[in-house]
């Protein structure tokens, strides 16, 4: 019983040092930046961000950085600007106060329409951490679900995070003038924080990080199944969108069908390990390495989270596969 007892205790100890070490070494080198008492100028360039035109009037901010990227003040997340007839949407403002400030003089040379939105795709810091720069300017910021709790309380390492200031919880439609952005939940990437947003009249969607292109996607905090569903449903919604992902170049319907195919693949897998009896730590040691089909891919780094999400949620899930 003792001994049992014993094994119990350091089993939890093991889990929860893993648990402390994984955020922190996925973290480092890229946690949202203290407020700084004099703010830096940097460029697009500097920053690995190019401005894109998806549609008239609708940008991208693409980030070409691999991860861990070398300083804060480099951006790896996507960005995005829609630009309507009296007012303009910024999506993700990035990970520290310059990120902001370099959105914020990337829409002031596209357009004079003061920002009235900005929209959090989801609670993760790369794309929150410039929050602080929008609602000290009284600016709302939009989030879903428990994103300002996540935040607060400083998971993932939000901790210097400003949280949004308006929750959204269902579909929503705003209004830049005269152009819509239709704000909508999907589920699976971040733990019930997920928002997608669509420009009707340009077919334009931003995914936030539903979508990966070209990246091993971040799972610490997936649900793998609902991710999958969620694909499928905006493959069926928005079959001839411009899909500008949460990292990764823009893309189409083809992004979602290859993200989706990713999941497809891990999902084999892992029924693959299943029927050999492979402990997580044998599936771990021996699938280390990202296959060729993916040897192209950044964020190689977390490939290792990948595995253990697919070992966690379907090896040991009695529910029948997604797979067609
Ligand atoms: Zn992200």
């Amino acid at each position: 019983m003792l001994t049992k007892l014993k094994i119990r205790y350091i089993l939890a100890f093991v889990i929860a040092a893993i648990a402390t070490i994984t955020p922190i070494a996925i973290g480092q080198n890229w946690m949202p930046a203290e407020a700084q008492n004099s703010p830096k100028t940097i460029s697009l360039q500097s920053a690995g961000l190019q401005l894109q035109e998806v549609a008239q009037g609708t940008y991208a901010l693409i980030a070409s950085t691999d991860f861990p990227p070398t300083s804060p003040d480099v951006a790896i997340a996507n960005g995005g600007i829609v630009i309507g007839s009296d007012s303009v949407l910024v999506i993700d403002p990035f990970q520290s106060t310059d990120l902001a400030g370099l959105m914020i003089s990337t829409v002031k040379s596209l357009t004079d329409k003061p920002i009235k939105y900005v929209l959090n795709t989801h609670y993760h810091f790369d794309h929150t951490g410039g929050n602080v720069a929008f609602v000290s300017q009284n600016i709302p910021v939009f989030g879903r679900g428990v994103i300002r709790e996540y935040i607060q309380s400083g998971r993932g390492d939000t901790g210097k995070v400003t949280p949004p200031t308006v929750i959204i919880n269902s579909q929503t439609d705003i209004w830049l003038g005269d152009r819509q952005v239709r704000i909508d939940r999907v589920d699976g990437h971040s733990a019930g924080t997920d928002l997608v947003a669509y420009v009707p009249d340009a077919k334009v969607l931003f995914t936030g990080d539903m979508v990966f292109n070209q990246r091993i996607p971040y799972t610490a905090d997936s649900d793998l199944r609902q991710w999958q569903g969620s694909l499928y449903r905006l493959i069926a919604v928005y079959p001839e969108a411009k899909v500008v992902p949460g990292h990764g170049n823009v893309t189409d319907v083809t992004g979602l069908q290859a993200q989706q195919a990713y999941f497809n693949w891990l999902e084999r897998q892992a029924l693959e390990w299943k029927s050999q009896i492979l402990t997580k730590e044998q599936v771990l040691e021996k699938f280390a390495k990202v296959p060729d089909a993916y040897k192209d891919f950044k964020f190689k780094a977390i490939y290792p989270l990948n595995l253990e999400s697919a070992y966690e949620q379907f090896t040991r899930s009695e529910i029948i596969p997604l797979i067609p």
